[in-house]
């Protein structure tokens, strides 16, 4: 395919607006993504035997080292003086000029493109412009360029199509990077054209080493760590906002008190605090379910060292007594449906209703 130079690009404005989203990606080594040995293990052997796919497809949860892993691909990539990194494989050097200015966001043969602030797609028009024409324009530097699609799984399948082309048949040096969550909703056609790639979550004991490693309290990384469901991405970001500490302070807090409320005020105090904190409904969940499997954990082993919210230990401990071993697991049941039930948008009140009734492990809920 005929290649136009820089200066008769169609769409100055599209390469700018593409350069301001590069700097998602924040460029790092090989070294720092952690797990995800098979994915590390392609991706570097690709760049070790120099044989590189024009398309891959990174799928994997939310923050479960997608852009993490396309950026330790790209840097190693584009870097002028490759090294042997400490796990023996492949990796970028981290000093030379490309590296340099691929860690300054300021590399110019790199794009990522991603839905804008808040957008549940990813239109044609974006993908033609910042991705179909520039393709077509020579690269900067050396012979490569690569797209980084985020979000691939959002392109409308006018904008799949609209990509389809250059999947097929792209212009020397292009490699394209399709992230997404589900490849069920690309297309067979756009799948077929691609490296098919997937990313693992993380197990919990990494994520809290990390946690720890950033200055976080043990007990609270682990807790942390149980939440974030092997998503590092979603740990950190539940460990840099106040507002998460603040709930799993006031949602323990009312948890531990449960047990020598009434009813009543049991679902009053509750339904408050679901709708302080409305946003977080997953989370209030998945706390819920922490915390009562901290007391099934304590009756039946005694052991703190089980507990997942060791900093809780003392109210894990009086909390428990008031229960028993069968409203414990039906307590826990109920908890996993009613996330089930709310994931199919139940009836929010009722669903939070009948989660603070089943709290008070007095009524068992039938299902
Ligand atoms: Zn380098």
């Amino acid at each position: 395919m005929p290649r136009a130079n820089k200066e008769s690009s169609s769409d100055p404005a599209g390469e700018s607006n593409t350069r301001t989203l590069k700097r998602g990606l924040k460029m790092v080594s090989f070294s720092s993504l952690l797990g995800n040995e098979a994915l590390k293990t392609h991706l570097q052997k690709a760049l070790s035997d120099q044989h590189i796919s024009h398309a891959y497809l990174l799928e994997g949860p939310e923050g479960s080292g997608k852009k993490t892993a396309a950026a330790a691909f790209v840097r190693a990539l584009f870097c002028l003086h490759p090294v042997t990194g400490p796990d023996g494989r492949y990796d970028s050097c981290g000093q030379c000029e490309n590296c340099r200015l691929l860690d300054h966001d300021a590399f110019p043969d790199l794009a990522l493109i991603e839905p804008e602030d808040g957008a549940k797609s990813l239109s044609a028009q974006i993908i033609r412009q910042r991705l179909v024409s520039d393709a077509t324009v020579l690269p900067y530097k050396g012979s490569r360029k690569v797209y980084v699609v985020d979000r691939a799984d959002l392109m409308t399948p006018e904008a799949q199509n609209a990509l389809l082309k250059t999947i097929e048949e792209p212009p020397q040096g292009v490699t394209i990077l399709l992230l997404c969550q589900s490849a069920s909703l690309l297309l067979p056609t756009v799948l077929s054209r691609c490296v098919r790639l997937s990313t693992a979550p993380l197990p919990p004991s990494v994520i809290e080493n990390v946690l720890v490693k950033k200055g976080a309290d043990p007990s609270r990384a682990a807790s942390l760590a149980a939440l974030s469901q092997g998503s590092l991405g979603k740990a950190l970001a539940l460990f840099e906002d106040d507002n998460f500490s603040a709930l799993r302070e006031n949602w323990f807090h009312f948890l531990s008190s449960i047990p020598t409320m009434p009813q009543i005020e049991v679902l009053q105090k509750g339904g408050e605090l679901f709708d302080t904190y409305a946003s977080f409904q997953d989370q209030l969940l998945s706390l819920s379910l922490i915390w009562f499997s901290d007391l099934l954990k304590w009756k039946t082993a005694g052991d703190r060292a089980l507990l997942v919210s060791k900093d809780y230990c003392p109210q894990i401990q009086k909390a428990s007594s008031f229960y028993t071993d069968s409203s414990l697991i039906a307590i826990t049941e109920t908890i996993r449906r009613i996330g089930a039930c709310l994931a199919r948008n139940a009836n929010k009140g009722l669903a939070q209703d009948l989660l603070l009734i089943s709290f008070t492990g007095k009524d068992q809920i039938y299902w």
